[in-house]
């Protein structure tokens, strides 16, 4: 008998997630896509990623006081795992059945979706018996990446000892490489600061981002020392705090700026336009920038098995006034005869852009998806 009754029981619940799906036509989309529906202890659950891949929301979890940040149509609902409330707007909202955990997969309660965002949105949102039509969700999905090749044209960047390689062809080289593989395997929109061997201003190449409305802003370098025997990969994002060695690598790629910009002249351009803008546009994206930063340098040094200096902040001017995320990577010492070596090798610029862009690549899922803090 008992038996018999935890069959049935284990039936109706099959059933229900069989039986139980949602129909959500996005406004403008010839087709109506499935949002699924799974059951515990009866209650009806939707999955939080096939939510948030049809509704393009972006959420971000906080496992230390089990918060769900959830973000759609502009707004920020707040949940909380196990309880059944949420806030929008400093305002609580009862689901009457909570927020489920099980594994590292999280579950809304359907009445979320079949009823709260109704009323949250009645304009975006309608129902039609199982059907719901919505407005186009608003995509804040990580879309456009801009590559900066560093130098070009007249200025060519450090020079090699041995080989005479310019830096700017290797910066070029890896940004053509990296724009392929991204577009093709991660299908967003790459542009290039520079596509081919032309000067372009460093103030150009922020502008360009900003105007393009980019996600993301990669500036790709060469490093180069004093001493032959500096040697390494590192990734800067921006700051006003710095060590000596990151402000010895900040005045070389800034020196651009006095020797083919227009000397002191320009060089106080950028001082003061830094003053007004880098605060503003780089202190809300630094968690972001950092977070790229590393994911890139690990995935670097992983792959190309290089040396490691680590992630950096330093005061560049290509970085100032960009409104995204942005970080500068230097790839490896031209002026070590080893090193320069191995940048102007077709395969190894390969193997470095495939590892920026696997670092690219895991930075873009946690900020798509769920980002963890
Ligand atoms: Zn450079």
């Amino acid at each position: 008998m008992k038996k018999k009754l935890v069959t049935l029981l284990i039936m109706i619940s099959c059933l229900g997630m069989l039986l139980a799906n949602l129909t959500i036509q996005i406004k403008g989309e010839a087709k109506p896509q499935t949002l699924k529906e799974t059951t515990f202890s009866s209650l009806n659950y939707v999955d939080l990623e096939d939510f948030s891949t049809i509704f393009k929301a972006i959420s971000k979890q906080d496992r230390s006081d089990n918060r769900l940040y959830l973000n759609l149509y502009d707004e920020q609902f707040i949940f909380l795992e196990d309880s059944p409330y949420y806030t929008l707007k400093a305002v609580s909202y009862n689901m009457n059945y909570p927020l489920f955990r099980k594994g590292e997969r999280l579950y809304l309660p359907s009445i979320f979706v079949t009823e709260h965002l109704r009323t949250h949105f009645p304009a975006a949102i309608q129902r039609k018996g199982n059907t719901f039509q919505i407005a186009k969700p608003i995509d804040n999905r990580l879309k456009t990446i801009v590559l900066d090749p560093g130098h070009g044209g007249k200025d060519p960047g450090a020079i090699g000892k041995k080989l005479k390689a310019n830096e700017k062809d290797i910066n070029l080289a890896v940004a053509l490489k990296l724009k392929n593989l991204l577009e093709k395997e991660l299908g967003v929109n790459v542009l290039l600061t520079r596509e081919d061997d032309r000067f372009v201003s460093l103030y150009e190449r922020t502008r360009f981002a900003n105007e393009k409305r980019a996600d993301l802003f990669i500036s790709l370098h060469s490093n180069s020392s004093k001493t032959m025997v500096s040697r390494g990969i590192e990734t800067y994002y921006l700051s006003t705090a710095q060590t000596s060695d990151a402000r010895a690598v900040e005045a070389l790629e800034n020196a651009v700026v006095e020797r083919f910009e227009g000397g002191s002249e320009a060089k106080k351009k950028y001082d003061d336009l830094s003053f007004i803008l880098s605060d503003l546009a780089q202190t809300e994206h630094l968690e972001n920038s950092n977070n790229l930063a590393v994911s890139i340098q690990q995935n670097l040094i992983a792959g190309t098995q290089g040396i490691d200096r680590g992630v950096k902040q330093a005061n560049f001017y290509v970085l100032r006034g960009a409104f995204m995320p942005s970080v500068l990577i230097e790839m490896g010492f031209i002026n070590n005869p080893e090193e320069e070596q191995l940048l102007v090798n077709e395969e190894y610029r390969e193997r470095l852009a495939r590892t920026i862009f696997e670092g690219i690549k895991r930075f873009k899922f946690r900020y798509d998806r769920i980002r963890n803090t």
